[in-house]
């Protein structure tokens, strides 16, 4: 399976993958994961909040 997360498959992304994770607020990490919040929304978020509580995902509405 190719890579999706690592190399040049980035550049391709919109900001080349990066941006402001809506969890945790750090500015210009890598936003590669997808978590789906109580409304149903997917919203992309960092590595680290891919493994954050549902409450805290719950929490952001875009
Ligand atoms: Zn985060």
């Amino acid at each position: 399976m190719a890579k999706t997360k690592r190399g040049r498959v980035l550049w391709s992304l919109p900001s080349r993958g990066r941006g402001t994770c809506p969890i945790c607020n750090s500015t210009r990490i890598k936003l590669l994961y997808s978590r789906a919040n109580a409304g149903g929304t997917i919203i992309k978020v960092c590595k680290r909040c891919s493994k954050a509580e549902q409450d805290k995902i719950d929490a952001v509405i875009p």
